[in-house]
């Protein structure tokens, strides 16, 4: 048994700024996907959670909007510390629960971390930029401009990155005056319950913040509650649709940050080192499982040999294994539901003939989720590999002649959450990268988040945008004011 308080929980549900027995008929269970073990059994929140916290959050709302924006930047920064004081503690969860390697699980801990302590400092001024004068032409009128909370919310989160995801969306709320109504994932139900032990600890006003764990009759509560002003979710296309329409019949703003199919186009004159740490960055960190994952490489002919010959040589050497053992690179993938799903597709792959260059398999004989790092090459342009989201260590390639057709091949997907390029010629390189048609670009360097980028997506992946300024406006209604000079 774990030393680690986080998994002792038989309370997963945070309501009205107490811990309280969730109302769901299920355990949820916790596995270790390196060992197939069960780590935790917790008791699942029900659809009466939802409405009891959704109760909470409204009468929260009211006063957590008029408390001055410096005091909500306080209990942010307070949310931020609260994090790193239990920064071990958070890791271990991680590496136990998602299988992510040690570093990447202090990066997700030091995602958060910013993430609230970025959003502080956005509140901090939030009272001095309200009621900006704004000119009518005429002389009679004058304007002022307010970006008011727009009320309590709903939100839902997936597995993948779990304690980023919700940060993104609990720290902008707040800092706008919003209160909240969380939903987590049924696969990592226990790594967000440590925002209510921060929230008790802070002393954060009561039904400010609320948590609930559980499955889909969960996440439907969420769209179906009267009280929220918005539904913030994130997740996959197909779950986000039925958002979107259980949404639609009350009219009420959405955020969807969706799944992708993204790009990563290498030109003939790029630095190799940087190609190659791009490439295995994008496809290979939390195994694939990244709704940015640029998992359609598109490199130029002329270095194609080269590069494919260092990927494959890396891909093998990469050390996949339990994220507890020394020097592990990449853990296993985080639900065995996510697990078979890859190797559907692996399968498929070795049956419909695609060269397959490394890996294309499970690793035999063990009872964890641990898929081989692959690499197809050449795939047909209108294959499901090239074109569905595997979410997992499974990289497709294809060559381009011209920067037209590197392009031509990159936009044609559905989706457009991200993309990458890796080009020596900065004026091509600008080129490239503004003519992917996606929310976030990185430019010779591996993927990198910070506070202040937009994360959202084009076409099918989403609407809205995260993080930023953007994150923040997007949990504000604007109010305009008419009155004589
Ligand atoms: P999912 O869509 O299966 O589940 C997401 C959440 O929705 C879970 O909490 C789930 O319980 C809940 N849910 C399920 N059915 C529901 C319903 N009918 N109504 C309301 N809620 C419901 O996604 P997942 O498998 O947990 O996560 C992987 C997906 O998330 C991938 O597609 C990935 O690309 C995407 N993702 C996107 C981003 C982004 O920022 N764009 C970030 C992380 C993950």
């Amino acid at each position: 048994m774990s030393s680690n308080s986080l998994f002792d929980r038989n309370k997963t549900v945070f309501a009205g700024g107490c811990w309280r027995d969730g109302s769901g008929q299920d355990l949820l269970k916790v596995f270790n996907p390196s060992t197939g073990e069960v780590v935790a059994k917790v008791p699942s929140g029900g659809p009466s959670d939802v409405d009891d916290a959704a109760a909470a959050a409204a009468n929260a709302f009211g006063s957590w909007k008029s408390v001055p924006s410096v005091t909500r930047a306080g209990y942010l920064r307070a949310f931020a510390r609260g994090l790193a004081d239990r920064q071990e503690a958070l890791v271990d969860v991680q590496m136990t629960v998602n299988g992510k390697p040690r570093l990447e699980a202090e990066i997700d801990v030091g995602d958060a971390i910013a993430t609230f302590d970025y959003y502080a400092g956005l509140a901090d001024g939030l009272d001095e930029r309200q009621d900006a004068p704004v000119i009518h032409a005429g002389g009679e009128h004058l304007g002022r401009v307010r970006h008011e909370a727009l009320g309590p919310v709903g939100m839902i989160v997936p597995w993948n990155f779990p304690l980023v995801t919700s940060a993104w969306k609990i720290a902008p709320a707040l800092a706008a005056g919003c209160t909240a109504v969380m939903k987590t994932s049924e696969f990592t139900p226990l790594i967000e319950l440590v925002y209510g032990d921060i929230a008790a600890e802070i002393g954060l006003p009561a039904g400010v913040l609320n948590i609930v764990t559980g499955g889909a009759d969960v996440g439907i509560a969420i769209t179906e509650a009267p009280e929220f002003r918005k539904v913030s979710f994130t997740g996959s296309n197909m779950v986000g649709a039925k958002v979107m329409q259980a949404v639609a019949k009350r009219c009420l703003p959405i955020a969807l940050e969706l799944g992708g199919k993204s790009p990563i186009i290498v030109t003939e004159d790029a630095d190799l080192e940087t190609a190659l740490d791009c490439v295995m960055g994008g496809i290979y960190f939390n195994a694939g499982q990244m709704c940015s994952a640029t998992s359609r490489l598109i490199v130029h002919d002329d270095l194609e040999a080269k590069l494919l010959e260092g990927l494959v040589e890396r891909s093998r050497a990469t050390k996949v294994a339990s994220p507890f053992e020394e020097g592990t690179e990449m853990g296993p993938i985080t639900t065995r539901a996510q697990f078979d799903k890859i190797r559907e597709y692996l399968d498929q792959a070795c049956s419909q003939g695609l060269d397959c260059l490394t890996g294309g398999k499970a690793q035999a004989d063990c009872a964890g989720n641990f898929i081989e790092p692959t690499i197809y090459r050449n795939v047909p342009h209108e294959h499901h590999i090239w074109r569905e989201e595997v979410f997992g260590p499974v990289l497709a390639t294809t060559t381009f002649r011209s920067d037209e057709e590197a392009l031509r091949i990159a936009n044609d997907t559905r989706y457009g959450l991200v993309g990458s390029v890796v080009c020596s010629d900065p004026d091509r390189g600008k080129a490239l990268c503004d003519g992917i048609a996606a929310g976030q670009i990185w430019l010779n360097t591996p993927q990198i988040v910070y506070p202040e980028s937009a994360w959202g997506g084009f076409k099918a992946s989403g609407i809205g945008r995260e993080l930023g300024p953007w994150g923040l406006s997007g949990f504000q209604g604007v109010k305009h004011v008419t009155a004589p000079c």
